[in-house]
């Protein structure tokens, strides 16, 4: 086969002489593709996503109420907007910067005393809200319970994929008690949130400082 010459008039040379490589490695890619379509369908923003297909699925079952079960499955990471102000003390409430100490901590995930916990997606949670529907026998009850149990499970899945699945507690036991056995091994899992905080106030502007934002030298304190 005579090989394509690239010039103005060819267009589709780089398209022509990609494709080889591309059959080439098609197995790695296909496996690539197939990891990162994975990761994005975990991904927050595929929640809305996900989830609708799931409560579509389940009208049948549900009916209006598969729309609770999918607003459940969205709202439930509201509580990362909690776990931002109680890290900063309370001394913050700007959702803007919320989205940025998470993506920063979310950098540190791997750090090997990283332990966090996400308040709605703890097996008490989950429990109280099963048990209340079953009481009360309130079918949208019943369907924030499967909505949320549905963004836990997708949740787990999406951690597992990034090697991260035991970094978040996924009781409020479970991590009082392994953050107090971190501690006792002498180290300090406050420090990646001091960090993080650290990090996001030396991006704030003065403006921002002046209306109450952590400073650096406040978000070195010790956190809990
Ligand atoms: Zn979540």
């Amino acid at each position: 086969m005579s090989k394509i010459v690239p010039n103005s008039h060819n267009k589709n040379w780089t398209i022509v002489n990609t494709l080889p490589k591309l059959v080439h490695y098609s197995h790695d890619l296909k496996f690539i593709c197939s990891v990162a379509i994975l990761l994005n369908v975990m991904k927050a923003r595929y929640h809305a996503m996900t989830g609708a297909v799931a409560a579509s699925a389940l009208i049948p079952v549900l009916g209006v109420n598969s729309a609770v079960f999918w607003v459940a499955s969205i709202l439930i990471d509201g509580d990362h907007y909690i776990d931002y102000v109680y890290r900063c003390r309370f001394r913050d409430f700007s959702i803007k910067r919320m989205f940025r100490f998470h993506e920063l901590l979310f950098k540190e995930v791997k750090a090997r005393h990283f332990l966090s916990l996400n308040l709605l997606h703890t097996v008490e949670v989950l429990i109280f809200l099963y048990i209340a529907g079953e009481i009360t026998s309130w079918l949208w009850l019943q369907a924030i319970f499967w909505g949320m149990l549905f963004h836990v499970a997708t949740d787990l899945v999406y951690m597992y994929v990034k090697g991260s699945l035991f970094r978040r507690a996924l009781s409020i036991v479970e991590y009082a008690v392994r953050w107090d056995n971190i501690k006792r091994h002498g180290c300090r899992p406050e420090e990646i949130y001091s960090s993080v905080l650290a990090q996001l106030a030396v991006t704030v502007k003065p403006s921002q400082k002046k209306a109450g934002m952590l400073t650096k030298n406040d978000s070195n304190e010790n956190l809990q």
